[in-house]
């Protein structure tokens, strides 16, 4: 129990306790741990330099063993009374910080975990075609992606311009994009780094991983149609990547872990995961303009995070603190599960009706995009995500 006046059902309890960047008025950016509605200045809580920093970048490069040290002195400093007149001055109410993008992110890698969605974009973009490519089963598919374009939730979105072309077209035009889209995903966040040369085996996944946070892959589909064949997506995914401010760290997780589903055919050994269950019990939800328009399952995800580490690595290449990838659109079986409005308006044929009579395909100008989640925590408990959030400008 905690002496803090908490509402029994929040999703920010003793049971989660995520790790941010906070700025004060004029102060100096530093660390900060999420309990109810406040944050707990680290720095000083701690009297940890660490902490006094504007990323997370040093406390990821420490390792599990730190990790798992300093959760449990900030569960002390939360529980035991004692602390209680020293601690509470450090306790900022959120409504009085801003919030930034809490990693200096290294490498950025885009997975493709869910057979739904990868499925309904066969369709669209491959009509005639089978959904899944030969290889989607046997090896999580991603890319990298622009880690400089990684930017902090509410960061204006500027409507991108490119050649879009559709099928029909003789010629490409260039152009705003008239398919801006969203991609609601789950994002991992490396703490400790690897060795050039070493694969990472997938058992050591929460040796390498800190934490997860909530991404929207916003996804130009009129630049992406024409450009990704034959090496996937560039302009029409790289402009723009936003996260959640808040990392959960793995050890708030454990009642969330579920077992992914079957796999046919049986991946090859290294893929493996056997009782390596890291299938996670996310539940995301897409807002547009305040309306909530899908529910994306995550447990559904083919690939688990701790796969696609070992994937990609597997060839030898290290990861370092702050790297950060994300498991793909997650879309359920049901169209009120899909992760992207290319799925929930199938490629703009079934416009999505809002309660105010509006419709959507695809973004327009002044669209803003909020994405939630919430997994099971002890108790019955619930284990928040925050947001992530963004509304669209006019391209310039
Ligand atoms: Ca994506």
């Amino acid at each position: 129990m905690t002496w803090l006046d908490l509402p029994a059902d929040t999703p920010f309890g003793l049971a989660n306790l995520p790790y941010g960047v906070f700025v004060r008025d004029d102060d100096r950016p530093r660390v900060g741990v999420r309990i109810g509605d406040s944050v707990l200045d680290l720095a000083a809580a701690l009297d940890d330099p660490t902490f006094a920093r504007s990323s997370l970048n040093e406390f990821l490069a420490q390792g599990r063993a730190r990790w798992t040290e300093v959760r449990s002195r900030v569960r002390e400093l939360l529980t035991d009374a004692r602390h209680r007149d020293a601690v509470t001055p450090l306790l900022v109410p959120l409504a009085e910080v801003r919030l930034l993008l809490p990693v200096e992110i290294g490498d950025y890698v885009d997975f493709y975990a869910s057979e739904q969605h990868a499925s309904n974009v066969g369709r669209m973009f491959r009509p005639g075609a089978e959904p899944l490519t030969p290889n989607w089963k046997h090896l999580p598919i991603g890319y990298h992606g622009r880690s400089g374009t990684v930017v902090a939730s509410g960061t204006p979105i500027v409507r991108p311009s490119g050649q879009r072309k559709a099928p029909a077209d003789p010629a490409p035009t260039f152009g705003p994009s008239r398919r801006l889209d969203i991609e609601a995903e789950v994002g991992f966040v490396v703490g400790t780094g690897s060795r050039l040369g070493e694969p990472v085996a997938l058992k050591d996944f929460p040796e390498h991983v800190f934490g997860v946070c909530l991404v929207n892959d916003w996804s130009a589909r009129d630049l992406q149609a024409w450009e990704y064949v034959p090496l996937g997506p560039f302009l029409g995914k790289s402009f723009a990547t936003s996260v959640s401010p808040w990392i959960v760290p793995l050890d708030a997780l454990e009642e969330a872990r579920v077992a992914p589903p079957a796999r046919d055919p049986e991946p090859l050994p290294y893929l493996r995961d056997g009782d390596e269950h890291w299938g996670l019990d996310l539940t995301l939800e897409v807002r547009l303009n305040g309306h909530v328009v899908a529910r994306p399952p995550a447990a559904t995800l083919y690939w688990t995070a701790a796969q696609q580490l070992a994937h990609m690595t597997v060839n030898g290449a290290s990861l370092r603190p702050g790297d950060l990838y994300a498991s793909g659109t997650v879309s359920g079986p049901e169209r009120e599960q899909f992760g992207s409005l290319l799925e929930l308006s199938w490629a703009g044929e079934t416009p999505i009706e809002l309660p105010d009579g509006g419709t959507r395909t695809f973004l327009e100008d002044g669209d803003e995009v909020t994405i939630t989640a919430t997994a099971p925590g002890p108790d019955g408990t619930r284990i928040g995500f925050g947001e992530v959030t963004g509304r669209v400008d006019p391209a310039r």
